[in-house]
């Protein structure tokens, strides 16, 4: 039996990167998953991908504009209509950006913004409704970033997000702690997903051998921190940041 074995849940940000190894992880532990892409096309080719590896009866796609309370709560409400119910939704669309300062447009700092703060707002305030009106708790997982705690030479709107995802987590652990929902983050350092394979050597190899661990975080090393939360195990855990960083800090 899975750990998260009979759980509904969302994964925003499901059909790539650290986003589909929470979806196939939390498949493997016996939950029904509906996966959150920003395309109907990209969702349709993770559902294929998954069907491949032989999960088709507890998956289904959904594509909400992740800012738009409306399609937002439309989207969840069908998964409610599929599955019956919602314990856990985990906010992990992001996107990152590396410009200096002195190039940031308002545009680049709102789209930052908007995907990995609003988005994260929209989508616990709609799955919270669902889990309030269940009356059976519920656990919200965030995925945050080891820069939402030390900031980041470049790109300050990215540290700068995750930073207010961690103000959110903390502050809606408290507000939701009497509804029995928890809401906690995960910070993962540099993980292994298609955008650091396309790195050079010259950048990778450095990279790893700062860190304490000897390797870089892999997918996986994420979404086994996600299944934690998401599971009863962490049943007393609200409120919590959660380092997956292989102890690489400065
Ligand atoms: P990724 O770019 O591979 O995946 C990002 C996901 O977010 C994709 O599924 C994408 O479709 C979705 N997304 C982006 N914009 C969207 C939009 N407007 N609407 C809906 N969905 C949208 O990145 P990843 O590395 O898998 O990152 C996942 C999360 O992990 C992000 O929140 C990121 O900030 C965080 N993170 C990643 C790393 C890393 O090293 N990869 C480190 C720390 C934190």
């Amino acid at each position: 039996m899975g750990i998260v074995e009979g759980k509904v849940a969302i994964v925003t940000g499901g059909t790539r990167g650290i986003g589909f190894t929470i979806v196939r992880e939390f498949l493997k532990n016996g939950a029904k998953v509906a996966l959150a892409g920003s395309r109907q096309e990209t969702v349709d080719a993770a559902l294929a991908k998954l069907a491949e590896e032989g999960f088709t009866d507890n998956v289904m796609g959904i594509a909400p504009s992740l800012t738009d309370p409306d399609s937002v709560a439309a989207a969840f409400a069908s998964v409610v209509d599929r599955f019956g119910r919602l314990d856990v939704l985990c906010n992990n669309a992001g996107v990152s950006s590396r410009t200096p300062l002195v190039d940031y447009t308002l545009e680049e700092f709102n789209k930052v913004m908007s995907i990995n703060v609003t988005a994260v707002f929209v989508c616990t305030q709609a799955a919270a409704r669902i889990m309030i009106e269940q009356g059976e708790g519920g656990s919200i997982v965030n995925t945050s970033s080891m820069v939402g705690k030390y900031g980041q030479p470049s790109g300050f709107a990215y540290p700068t997000s995750k930073f207010a995802v961690n103000g959110l987590t903390l502050s809606l652990a408290r507000e939701l702690a009497k509804h029995k929902i928890r809401v906690n983050a995960v910070a993962p350092g540099v993980t292994h997903t298609d955008m650091v394979d396309a790195l050079p050597d010259s950048v990778i190899k450095p990279l790893i051998e700062s860190i304490p661990l000897g390797r870089m975080g892999e997918p996986e090393d994420i979404a086994c921190a996600c299944l934690y939360l998401a599971s009863d195990m962490s049943s007393y855990v609200s409120g919590a940041v959660l380092p997956v960083d292989g102890l690489s800090r400065p």
